[in-house]
Order: structure tokens, then sequence, then C-alpha cells
């Protein structure tokens, strides 16, 4: 693993002129008529920003040195500052972005053959709180700007090499899968992604950029009306008894509701070869038993699904196992028996923290969640210490009374989270 430090690498400072980075061609037309230009200058600028990589208005040579000034003056172009990059043994190459308001969030890209897909953060923290999921630990600050999304893709591609023509690696695809549940942040998050799909900009294909969900329904009722980009939902479990412990926005909309907003977006997206991407977490004892995959099998068999299986992956705060490999293989022929294309995820990026369910960034936490959290692991520390220290005080004959070092894993607590930053 290597880890490059490229703190300060472009500050945001804080102003009131708008930035451009986060404006699709739509409104950034409607910024350019604001401000008495022609709607063309859109196109011109959204190139150089997102296919040139150039930022500074004074290289955007094919506009006049006049309105070159006059947008110095009245817009800006900044991105987070990236404050370390990580590269793992297997190629991936993790991102953390220091954003405004003192948090950082991360994205990740996961380099496949000719294919390379960014995992891309869409808020700071979340407040759905996954029990499985190590950003939901951290609580929730708040929702990324536009601007904040598209940029992970604008640095991720600058350090790939690809604003200077690499070819070899290049962001192909994009998915709306790290920090954050994107639907909470709906506007932002469509905005970005139709600045992805541009062909002005990334020109990334709609087959090729997946927004992922956990399962906010009447947000999802209304995605059809903003994009047609592919669709991934997080189920994890195949009832609603089970999912309420997992994903507990569940209670609130059920497994039957969030399928049948899903398969209300398949239909009336224009290419209705599509399927929906069902994500399932296997975690060991909880939710991979043949019963587990029969009764998912019959759940899913009038929605035209994918099932990707992904397997728990451990960290801080969480008591979840990984669950066996042969546990995993006989989940997954139970469900290739019953004609569903089930692929396993391969754990990708492990050592720099950067698997599905690890990016945890550095969050400001709003909620106090992350506070609890490690409260509470700090309590079962001093509990698991207690009772070994009772096990082999008894053993020795040791008066526990006086022991006053039962909060020693204390010290430990807030060093929880520096794994997945540090
Ligand atoms: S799995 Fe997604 S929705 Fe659930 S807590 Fe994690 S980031 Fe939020």
């Amino acid at each position: 693993m290597t880890s490059i430090d490229t703190t300060a690498v472009e500050l945001s400072p804080a102003t009131a002129r708008p930035n451009l980075l986060g404006m699709s061609q739509g409104q950034l037309e409607e910024f350019f008529v604001s401000i008495g230009e022609k709607r063309f200058r859109a196109a011109q600028v959204l190139k150089w920003i997102h296919q040139a990589g150039v930022i500074d208005f004074a290289q955007m040579t094919n506009i006049s040195k006049e309105l070159r000034g006059k947008l110095a003056e009245v817009a800006q172009v900044t991105l987070p500052a990236v404050q370390r990059e990580w590269d793992s043994a297997d190629g991936c190459r993790k991102f953390l972005l220091r954003v405004e308001g003192g948090s950082a969030v991360e994205s990740v890209f996961i380099p496949d053959g000719d294919r390379g897909t960014l995992c891309v953060s869409s808020q700071v923290g979340c407040s759905l709180d996954c029990s499985f999921c190590a950003t939901g630990k951290q609580g929730f600050q708040r929702d990324l700007t536009a601007a904040e999304i598209i940029a992970q893709v604008w640095l991720a591609a600058r350090s790939l090499g690809q604003f200077d023509g690499e070819r070899k690696r290049r962001v192909t695809n994009v998915v709306l899968m790290g920090m954050g549940e994107p639907l909470l942040n709906f506007d932002n998050v469509v905005t970005a992604m139709n600045i992805m799909m541009d062909d002005n900009a990334y020109g990334i294909s709609k087959r090729r950029v997946t927004l992922s969900t956990s399962g906010v329904v009447p947000a999802l009722d209304r995605l059809n009306e903003f994009t047609d980009a592919c669709l991934a939902i997080s189920l994890h479990a195949p009832n609603d008894e089970l999912r309420n412990k997992l994903v507990p926005i569940n209670k609130k909309y059920p497994i039957a509701q969030l399928l049948a907003s899903a398969k209300r977006y398949i239909d009336n997206v224009p290419d209705n070869h599509r399927k929906i991407t069902v994500e399932y977490t296997l975690i060991d004892g909880v939710n991979d038993r043949p019963e587990h995959a029969r009764e998912l099998a019959v759940l899913l068999k009038d929605i035209p699904v994918k099932i990707n299986l992904i397997p728990f992956n451990p960290f801080s705060l969480s008591d979840y196992k990984r669950v066996k490999p042969h546990v995993m293989k006989e989940f997954q022929d139970i469900l290739i028996k019953r004609g569903y294309t089930t692929t396993i995820r391969t754990t990708r990026g492990d050592d720099i923290a950067a698997a599905c369910g690890q990016l945890a960034g550095e969050v400001n936490d709003r909620t106090r969640r992350s506070q609890r959290y490690l409260q509470k692991h700090s309590q079962a520390g001093q509990k698991q210490s207690a009772d070994s220290d009772v096990e082999s005080a008894s053993s020795s004959g040791t008066d526990l009374s006086s022991n006053t070092d039962l909060s020693s894993n204390h010290s430990n607590s807030g060093q929880v989270f520096a794994r997945s930053s540090g």
C-alpha cells in the first residue's frame, strides 16, 4: 500500500461567487444568460472543466479575453482539497477529500480490465445507520453539494492522468455507493449524475452510472422524471423482520413498497432490457442461510433483477463477521438454480479500507451517533476487560477491589475511526 499526502492541492475559499464546477449544462446556460452572455458558452466551459481538466478561466483560450476576465470576477471553479490518496496492492486508489465544515469524505477508484469504476460519496456521513455499515456509525453532518460530488470524478480523472490523454486507467463507470444515501440528497445527486453523463462533460453512458439506494421510496418514485441511469437497491434481507434490523429505513418503507417502486422505475426507463441490481451483503450467521436464499428467490420472482452478493467487510465497532466462502457459494448456487444471474463481488481495496461498506471519511457528526457508538464500544471493551480480569484474578487469587485500570480501553476510543482515513 502506498500513501501520498497531497494536502491542500486545491482549497475551497468561502465566497459568494457561484462555483461553476457543479452546474449542469442547463444551469450553466442560465448562468451565462444571467450575466448577459450567450448560452453556447455553457458547452465551452463544460468541456474546459470536465474534459480538459482546466479550472483557471485564464486558460480557456477559445473564450474572449474580456469574458475570461469577467468570469474571474463573477464566478469560480473550486474543488475540495485532496487530503490524501492511497494505492492498494490490487490497484484500487482511495481519495480522502477535505470538504467545508471540517469533515472529509472518501471515494474509491476500482480498476478491472478495461473498466474503471469510481465509487462516489453523496453525503458527509449518513443518517440511516444500517447496522453493517461503517459510514452509518460515523453519524451525519450534511449533504454534499453537486460540486463536491462531481469533484470526486474530476479529481480521480486528474489523478489517473485522464485529462492528459491517459487511456489505460480512466473512469468509465460511476456508482453512487460511497458515503451517504443518494436519494436523501436528491437535487445535488441528480445534477452531478447529469454532468457525468453529459457528452460535453464526461460522457459516461447511462448504463454505466448506477445509483444505489437503501429504499427512500418517495424519492425513488420521482427519480424517473430526472434521470434514466441504472438502479441498485441495497436489500440485504429477504423479509421485513430481518431487514428492519439491518436497514432501519425498512420500518418506514418496507420491502414490498421498495420493490414496487424500483419496478416502476425500471419499467419507465426507455431501455427496457435493463435489470435492477439487488445488493445483498452476506453476514455470517445473520442472513446467509439456505432458507434466506430460497426466500429471496421467491421474493424477487416477478422483478427483472441481477443479484450481487457482497461478503461483509469487517470494521471497528461492528461485531458482525465475514461470511464463510463455502456458505456464500451455496447461497449463490441456490439463486442460480432458480434462474437468477448472481455474482459475488470480489473484495477489493481491503488493505486501504476501501472495500464495500468500509468508507468512513471523517465526519463532523451532528447527530452524536458516532459518540454513542464509541461509548457503547468502549463500555463493551471495559466489560470484556473486567470479565477477563475476573477470570484471571479468580485463577490467581487477586483482589479486584484495588483494580483502578479497568478504563484503559477508553484511551483508544478516539482511534477507532482512524483506520479508514489513516
Ligand atoms: S449502507 Fe448506505 S444508507 Fe445504510 S448507513 Fe451505510 S451509507 Fe447509509
